[in-house]
């Protein structure tokens, strides 16, 4: 069966764009696929999905930047932009390899939405992607640019939060 490379976003406010992006790297992996995740980190947590490839063959996660600090300050700060470019061109080149059958972009909208990486070079990424690889994009507010040009498009809608009531991240479940 010939392969159909889809772009698929996972966006919105409600928890589990980067948990069900990882739910189906497992699923990939479990089909033989070769997956590679590439992460805007936004904070400095220690995310359990970092240790899978201790157990997963076929998967690969890359954390990359300080996290986005200073979310209040009217301009990105130029190294988080910098950082930000690398992770993006990082990503890139993941996809564009051959190397891998599905690429997580994990919180690259939420990149572009922040002005750390250009919509355009999303768009540029999204046409010039090799037809079989399976494209992830994941994080809040995906620019309608985005959503136009994917093919499977899942907004989180956030009805309950466990955060609201004061409960803390809990391992395994949050990080
Ligand atoms: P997850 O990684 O748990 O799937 P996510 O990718 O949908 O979450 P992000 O915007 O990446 O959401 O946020 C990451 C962290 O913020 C996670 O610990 C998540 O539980 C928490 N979070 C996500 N949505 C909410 C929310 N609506 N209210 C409070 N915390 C949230
Ligand atoms: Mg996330």
């Amino acid at each position: 069966m010939a392969r159909h490379g889809l772009v698929i976003v996972h966006t919105g406010n409600g928890k589990g764009k980067t948990t069900a992006a990882l739910g189906l790297a497992l699923r990939a992996v479990g089909q033989g696929l070769r997956v590679s995740v590439v992460q805007f980190i936004k904070g400095s947590w220690k995310y359990g999905e970092l240790r899978a490839p201790e157990f997963l063959p076929g998967f690969e996660i890359h954390p990359m930047g300080r996290g986005f600090v200073n979310l209040g300050a009217p301009e990105p700060d130029p190294e988080d932009v910098a950082l930000a470019r690398e992770t993006f061109a990082a990503g890139r080149e993941k996809v564009l390899s051959g190397a891998y059958d599905l690429v997580i972009l994990d919180e690259l909208n939420y990149a572009v939405d922040y002005g750390l990486v250009d919509v355009s070079d999303v768009l540029s990424l999204i046409r010039d992607k090799p037809a079989p690889v399976h494209l992830v994009l994941t994080g809040r507010n995906a620019r309608p640019e985005v959503v136009d040009a994917a093919d499977l498009v899942t907004e989180m809608r956030e009805i309950k939060h466990p955060f609201q009531k004061g409960i803390k991240a809990q391992k395994g479940v949050e990080f």
